[in-house]
């Protein structure tokens, strides 16, 4: 049994307790939580900071990870796609090594649980090894739509090589045909199969769906894809995308760089279990660009923090996400962001029921965060693991 004790603890399940006290047994379950005035137990652990939730990376690409520094920043996300086709021809070896590296590091930084984008198995056995729990979502592309089923078939082939939870993804709005989202919503039909989906990334995705434009007819045709089959939907990718995914999954939309009012405001609109996902840190890699973070005042949809690949990230940190968005944001509460960074995160993963706050019978890591800047987080704030 152990029993910890900071300046505030951040439950997440309610108000902070200012010199709370958490009590767990030896594997980190949550056996007691209470607000002891004078206790003079020696055997609680007393850290000056705040404790809260081990964090939760709502995406991820581990299979990226040996691409760490090997693209170059503000290219604009078409030509950081273009260098991540060119990259991916790395030995495995290299690749596992630098995945089982980036696994390790996240489980330091005090993550606990990650949603991973994966293409292909490589990741399975990593993850089926790992301290931190893995959501993995198979992810498909094709921008052909003749090509859906086929793709659908291998996607399910993949799947059967992970023994860690799994779901079929889609990539983003500009990598797949709407038939490939008609069939997944077919597919995901009365199964647990939660989705995500690469949002508004770049301006030129909304000059493709809604004129029929810009720069990715010409990546198209470089890649030799036949875009005969896309018509002009006259609306953001986001409209048109969430008009046929699934009405019974959680849905995150992620990046959500140029994602407008009229977006957010849309979603309210649909039945759908949407999720937003932040990614800050990569968005400045590629684009050098952050959502309009004031938009999302008006979202009833819960918001979760990711971390995106080491290709578009020098780390796999949400404490380092949470740095841009606190310094972005700076009306948002401390409690509020971590709620993003926790507990958000591990419902739309569906691991809520042991993950992302503290409540008697959840093992949900413990993080000590010491170097506040008046009680939030600031370019000194530091992450510590104690479970
Ligand atoms: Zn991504």
């Amino acid at each position: 049994m152990r029993k910890f004790s900071a300046d505030l603890i951040y439950t997440l399940e309610g108000d902070p307790i200012p010199n709370g006290i958490i009590v767990t047994d030896d594997n980190g379950k949550i056996l007691a939580i209470s607000q002891e005035k004078a206790s003079f137990d020696p055997n609680i652990e007393r850290f000056k900071g705040v404790i809260v939730p081990g964090f939760i990376n709502a995406h991820c690409h581990l299979e990226l990870s040996h691409l760490k520094g090997k693209i170059d920043k503000h290219t604009g996300l078409i030509n950081f796609i273009k260098a991540v086709i060119f990259q991916r021809a790395t030995p495995e070896d290299k690749i596992i090594a630098a995945m089982q590296a980036a696994d390790e590091a996240m489980w330091n930084d005090g993550i606990v649980a990650v949603g991973d984008i994966s293409n292909l198995s490589i990741s399975a056995y990593i993850k089926e090894k790992s301290k931190i729990r893995y959501h993995t979502f198979i992810e498909m592309l094709g921008f052909e739509a003749n090509k859906a089923s086929e793709i659908i078939e291998k996607a399910k082939l993949t799947q059967k090589c992970f023994n860690t939870p799994s779901s079929l993804t889609v990539h983003a709005p500009y990598s797949v045909s709407k038939e490939l989202v008609k069939q997944l919503a077919a597919y995901s039909k009365g199964i647990y199969n939660p989705i995500t989906i690469h949002n508004q990334e770049c301006f030129e995705e909304d000059d493709l769906y809604k004129r029929r434009e810009g720069a990715f007819l010409q990546f198209y045709k470089d890649l030799n894809i036949n875009t005969e089959t896309f018509t002009i939907q006259a609306k953001s990718s986001l409209q048109a995308m969430l008009s046929v995914m699934p009405k019974k999954q959680n849905i995150l939309f992620v990046h959500n760089t140029y994602t407008c009012l009229k977006d957010v405001f849309f979603t309210k609109r649909f039945e759908q279990l949407v999720y937003w996902c932040f990614c800050p840190n990569a968005n400045l890699y590629i684009e050098n660009k952050l959502p309009e973070f004031d938009f999302f005042k008006y979202t009833e949809h819960p918001i979760t923090i990711g971390t995106d690949s080491l290709a578009s990230n020098d780390s796999l940190s949400i404490l380092d996400e949470m740095k841009v968005l606190q310094k972005h944001i700076p009306y948002l509460s401390l409690n509020d962001l971590l709620k993003w960074a926790c507990i958000n995160g591990a419902k739309y993963l569906g691991f809520d029921d042991d993950l992302g706050s503290m409540a008697i019978g959840k093992t949900p890591g413990l993080n000590l965060l010491i170097n506040l800047d008046n009680g939030k987080i600031g370019e000194e704030t530091q992450v510590k693991k104690l479970i």
